[in-house]
């Protein structure tokens, strides 16, 4: 059985980006936009920062109190946009429910939009085209492949919907040759689509969904599930005999480091696209 070691790709993956990045003329600035004072939104962007300093990049914050208005923000990412040393924007998640999602992200010029969220990049990954493939379902993609399992004529069941990651992962793998089955909490009984499925990805954040009757042999399980019972971290599985399987992703150490390094991969193609056209 395979543990799907998100922390070890992680790492490996931020020697290579610092190699490439050691050749650039400049480092790749990312800006991080943070509405409010979201205490996992906390966590999550010093994850990300401690990951910049590691790898050579540049990743600076702006905080905005949670009374700023669309508008502001908006205009906030229009001088962003227009300014030539950032390379990648984004706007951590949640942002208060009073904001809109799709309005602020939007206004993200496509190839700076490195969670590649954006309208004109979400349509990309559905036309199958060059895009920023939002980071969590890169890093999926990437934490298979590395592990020499390939999705390409297997039947992958997506447990989860959102655009973030149920949607976006569900899109990304059937882009690699897989056929995809999302269930979502209206489906009934999950349980069939699990049974007969090459790969499970459960995106939910429910702990304990998926257990061992949800399962049979040799099937591989991502699990993206971040939740916390008793002050520890765990994810949306819990499966007592781990020994059937082909392979599965802990919680932590799965698929939130692979969400990291993915994100900085696409800044760096971010700031070679950008080179490039500046060049032009
Ligand atoms: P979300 O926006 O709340 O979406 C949850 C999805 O789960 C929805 O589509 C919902 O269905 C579905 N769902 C809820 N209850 C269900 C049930 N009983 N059976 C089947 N489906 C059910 O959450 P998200 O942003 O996608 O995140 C999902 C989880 O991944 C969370 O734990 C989050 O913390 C974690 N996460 C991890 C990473 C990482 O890097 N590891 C990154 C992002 C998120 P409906 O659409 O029908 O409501």
């Amino acid at each position: 059985m395979i543990i799907l070691d998100g922390k070890k790709l992680n790492k490996s993956i931020a020697g290579d980006l610092r190699e490439a990045i050691s050749a650039f003329p400049s480092k790749p600035k990312l800006v991080i936009i943070q509405i409010g004072d979201n205490p996992a939104s906390n966590i999550y962007i010093a994850r990300k920062q401690q990951y910049a300093e590691e790898i050579g990049a540049t990743a600076i914050v702006k905080k905005f109190d949670e009374a700023i208005t669309e508008r502001e923000i908006i205009s906030e990412i229009n001088s962003l946009n227009q300014s030539d040393d950032v390379n990648g924007i984004i706007v951590q998640l949640p942002i208060p429910k009073n904001l809109s999602i799709s309005n602020i992200i939007d206004s993200i010029a496509p190839e700076k939009d490195v969670d590649g969220l954006s309208s004109k990049n979400i349509y990309k990954l559905i036309r199958n085209e060059e895009s920023f493939v939002p980071a969590t379902a890169l890093g999926i993609g990437t934490l298979l492949r590395e592990n020499g399992i390939t999705v390409e004529g297997k039947n992958v069941v997506v447990i989860g919907r959102s655009l973030l990651v149920g949607k976006s992962t569900a899109f990304h793998l059937m882009n690699l040759g897989a056929t995809v089955t999302i269930c979502h909490s209206k489906t009934k009984n999950i349980i069939e689509h699990t049974r007969r499925a090459d790969v499970i990805v459960v995106a939910v954040g429910k702990p304990g969904l998926i257990n061992d009757d949800y399962i049979s042999e040799k099937q591989v399980i991502v699990d993206v599930g971040i939740n916390m019972v008793d002050g520890k971290v765990c994810g949306d599985t819990h499966i007592i005999d781990q020994s059937k399987l082909k392979a599965i992703s802990p919680v932590p150490g799965g698929v939130g480091p692979m969400t990291v390094a993915s994100l900085f991969q696409n800044l760096v193609t971010a700031y070679q696209m950008q080179e490039k056209q500046n060049k032009v």
